[in-house]
């Protein structure tokens, strides 16, 4: 997904496509020297790159897993990013620290900008967790259900919750209000980028897309 998705209106559609076109491929009007009532806008994709992101949860998506409606996390990898973009996670030989691979992920902040104090201790939170018997493959074995990538991640946040003394989060209500909702977005916006590919245009009525925005970020 290299190229950038644009969103125009004219005659009450979004337009969808890759560069602007000479006529609208709505009603045929020709789109060059006239006024739009908004500029196009390019939308941004929901793919990050996880080591230009510090103190987040990173998932990166499966390929042949975008176009299943998920129920779960269980088919992504999951990690945890320190504050210089060094990628831990956990996998069946241990915690991996890596410096690439995860460039095109979802990435979702854990820590608000203005919490110092947690900022500070992140690195060395996140190197002390890693090192724990938990994930030594000599005390603990790795487990594709229980004690996995996701485990990992859940229980490291679950850990900085409590050191900041506020209440744990369940697995469910991590993944119901921090992972789905983004890759709901994933998903959507890779059917449109290849809908794009194939179609050059997608079309919907303005009202239509409006709620759908809605839905998407409430
Ligand atoms: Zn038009």
């Amino acid at each position: 997904m290299e190229r950038s998705v644009i969103r125009l209106s004219h005659c009450q559609k979004e337009i969808f496509c890759f560069s602007l076109p000479d006529e609208c491929p709505s009603c045929g009007e020709e789109l060059k020297g006239i006024r739009l009532q908004e500029a196009p806008v390019s939308l941004p994709s929901p793919l990050t790159n996880g080591h230009k992101s510090s103190c987040c949860l990173l998932v990166a998506p499966a390929h042949d897993n975008l176009h299943r409606d998920s129920d779960g996390a269980s088919d992504l990898h999951t990690g945890i990013s320190n504050t210089k973009g060094v990628v831990f996670n956990y996998t069946r030989g241990g915690v991996r620290r890596d410096q690439t691979g995860w460039e095109r992920c979802v990435s979702v902040p854990l820590v608000r900008p203005d919490m110092f104090h947690l900022l500070a201790q992140w690195d060395q939170y996140l190197d002390r967790f890693s090192n724990g018997p938990m994930w030594d493959p000599a005390w603990h074995r790795f487990d594709e259900d229980d004690h996995n990538c996701f485990s990992f991640c859940l229980q490291f946040v679950n850990s900085v919750l409590t050191a900041e003394g506020r209440s744990s989060l369940s697995r469910d209500d991590f993944t119901r209000s921090f992972i789905l909702p983004r890759m709901r977005r994933v998903s959507k916006y890779t059917t449109l980028y290849q809908h794009l590919q194939r179609h050059q245009y997608y079309l919907v009525d303005r009202q239509e897309d409006r709620q759908e925005d809605a839905a998407v970020s409430s």
